[in-house]
């Protein structure tokens, strides 16, 4: 099908009213996504409840440092659905270090990885980030763990690999710290466990797309 595409943030296009990426493995989906054509190139339009990051650009996120040649870390890559998306932004001069521990996602996430240069599959516990210390620095650290100590994580992760004045997006999942408490009671803790390494840019609920999520954009000081 041909569309009208622009682009809404470097890397990031909008096809026919829905946010879409152009895609670094023509001729593959990764998730069942839907794609579209036009001389440009092939793009996938990017499932606002399949992934967190889409939700957020969607919800007005107001700028996304995830650039066309950005180097990123990302924590909790699972299956590869959004690294996949965050791989085709980057793009052929940037680099996406991915970060799971289950070996059952694993392996579809090396499957994904092998159809993109710019995907590096790793296969560690975000706790022990000594583990992947040949990653370097980045300029950005994406979060999606869905841990109690997602905080502590990030904080770990963002003292050894993001550069200084780098950004850290993270995806809160109230339930995942505490199914006791209102989310919203959860997310004032969050930030308060933060508050000393990171200013707080930006933060989203991702409601109606993912419930009791927050999305946090994250400076580092
Ligand atoms: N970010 C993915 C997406 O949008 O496509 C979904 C991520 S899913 C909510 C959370 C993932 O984090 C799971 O695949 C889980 O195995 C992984 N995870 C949780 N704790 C982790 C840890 N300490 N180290 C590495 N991966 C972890």
């Amino acid at each position: 099908m041909i569309l009208a595409i622009e682009q809404k943030f470097p890397g990031i296009y909008i096809a026919g009213g829905k946010i879409a990426t152009r895609s670094m493995a023509p001729g593959t989906r990764v998730y069942g996504e839907r794609i579209v054509r036009d001389s440009t190139g092939e793009y996938r339009i990017w499932d606002l409840y399949r992934s967190k990051l889409a939700g957020a650009i969607k919800k007005g996120l107001a700028g996304l440092e995830i650039v066309p040649g950005a180097k990123v870390l990302y924590l909790g890559a699972a299956t590869g659905t959004t690294a996949s998306h965050v791989a085709d932004v980057v793009g052929e001069n940037g680099e996406l270090y991915c970060v799971e521990f289950a070996q059952r996602s694993m392996r579809d996430l090396i499957a994904v990885c092998e159809k993109r240069p710019n995907m590096m599959p790793i296969h560690a516990d975000a706790n022990n980030p000594s583990e992947y210390a040949d990653a370097g620095e980045v300029d950005v650290v994406y979060q999606d763990v869905s841990q109690p100590n997602q905080s502590e994580i990030l904080i770990k992760n963002c003292d050894m690999f993001l550069k200084k004045g780098g950004i850290a997006y993270m995806c809160v999942k109230s339930q995942s710290i505490d199914v006791t408490l209102p989310p919203r009671k959860v997310f004032e803790m969050v930030k308060k466990q933060l508050e000393g390494h990171f200013e707080i840019e930006q933060e989203i609920e991702l409601a109606p797309y993912d419930l009791d999520h927050l999305f946090l954009a994250l400076r580092k000081k």
